[in-house]
């Protein structure tokens, strides 16, 4: 695990032309509240995870952004999001994209980590890979046109250890033998964010 400082690029409504992130890009958003129907998107996060985190800030209204929009509809790019359920519903409704292939570190980790309901990025974070990483500005104001540093930073740690975080939660899978099962789980999941949009909360849809 390196302790070594991140690289943080900011970008104002867009990334820039020619930038690729391989074959996985780790993908977090930050908004102005918890629900998809009412607070919008101010921030698109994204890492190859390799230490270099780029964060895409939205002013109100501004969300043409040809190039993400492009990569997170690749197909051939698997997007790793921790709770994708609420980024895909932001993504879809802001960005108007169908985001897939997807995979989610918190449904992965509840597929295998069955002893614990420790399932947050934090709690993943200490108990997989023996980083600790704060959650101190979860809560601040990301519709400030100038983000704090201290908010570059935070947003910045949201996808810098998915890759990781995927890797180890890949080997418990397969271990548990729970990867097709997780699989299907990820599938669904673009799925459910739309649900979400639509007003069909929890298991209305699978419910008795
Ligand atoms: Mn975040």
């Amino acid at each position: 695990m390196s302790a070594s400082v991140p690289e943080i690029h900011l970008h104002r409504g867009d990334l820039p032309d020619g930038l690729t992130f391989g074959e996985s890009v780790a993908v977090d958003t930050e908004t102005m509240g918890l629900l998809p129907v009412r607070d919008r998107l101010c921030l698109v996060q994204l890492s190859a995870g390799d230490g270099t985190a780029h964060l895409v800030q939205f002013e109100k209204d501004q969300y043409a952004a040809p190039n993400l929009r492009a990569l997170l509809a690749d197909p051939a790019v698997t997007k790793i999001f921790q709770y994708a359920r609420f980024d895909l519903a932001m993504i879809r409704r802001f960005l108007g994209v169908d985001c897939r292939p997807v995979y989610c570190t918190k449904v992965a980790s509840k597929l295998v980590r069955t002893f614990t309901d420790r399932h947050g990025l934090k709690d993943l974070c200490h108990d997989l890979l023996g980083v600790e990483i704060s959650k101190q500005q979860q809560t601040s104001d990301w519709g400030a046109p100038e983000l704090k540093p201290e908010q570059l930073r935070y947003a910045a740690s949201d996808v810098l250890y998915l890759h990781q975080l995927r890797q180890k939660l890949d080997a418990l899978l397969a271990r548990e033998g729970r990867a097709e099962l997780a699989a299907g789980c990820f599938a669904f999941l673009p799925y459910r964010a739309h649900l979400d949009l639509l007003g069909w909360s929890d298991e209305a849809v699978l419910s008795h």
